[in-house]
């Protein structure tokens, strides 16, 4: 079987091929030849995510997946949410996203947040999407250099450490993308 992974970005790639049996075979945007960027302007993760896989389906063909992330804050009322890239501007840069987000909470002992992914998988004339979440917390100050986003300041739940202080191999396990695969693989 092989599935078209609605990415270009190497590192998702290499993360997911290693998830999948080895009958399946994950190929990238590069790959189909689809080279334009797909524009991202649904109001909602789940609405990017099915965008995305429906754009392949519909121009290439193929059984696509797609995956759309949001960190959504409940003193903001669940912002940034979908604009989570662009959270600070179109420059969609992590360090300002990051001071954005620790400025609005500067006043607020109510930290409460989550990473949501879904994917989203267009099969034939059907998509069917699934959900991750991590619960967790967001901190007042960075703390650890790996990840990336908004992983120096999230602590999910049950965890003294932030994302970018996690080992790889937990941050999958315990984390939103890693969860939506999982639901995502058992449906296969
Ligand atoms: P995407 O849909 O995977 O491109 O994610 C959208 C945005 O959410 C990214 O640009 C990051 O700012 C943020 N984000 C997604 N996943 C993570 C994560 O695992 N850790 C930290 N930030 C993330």
């Amino acid at each position: 079987m092989t599935l078209v992974f609605a990415t270009n970005n190497p590192n998702k790639l290499k993360e997911v091929q290693s998830l999948v049996p080895d009958h399946i075979k994950i190929k990238g945007l590069k790959d189909i030849g689809c080279t334009e960027d797909i524009v991202e302007d649904a109001p909602t993760i789940e609405g990017n995510a099915i965008l995305k896989a429906r754009y392949v389906k519909e121009n290439f063909g193929y059984d696509c997946f797609a995956d759309d992330t949001g960190l959504e804050v409940l003193a903001l009322d669940g912002a940034p949410g979908v604009y989570s890239a662009r959270y600070a501007g179109p420059q969609k840069n992590a360090q300002d996203n990051m001071n954005k987000l620790l400025i609005a909470l500067a006043t607020r002992s109510e930290r409460t947040a989550q990473f949501k992914t879904v994917i989203a998988f267009a099969k034939a004339n059907t998509i069917t999407t699934f959900e991750g979440i991590c619960k967790g917390k967001i901190t007042k100050e960075r703390m650890g250099d790996g990840g990336f986003g908004y992983d120096p300041i999230f602590q999910p739940e049950g965890y003294e450490a932030t994302f970018a202080q996690m080992a790889l191999p937990l941050k999958n396990k315990i984390g939103h993308r890693g969860k939506a695969m999982k639901v995502f693989l058992d449906a296969l």
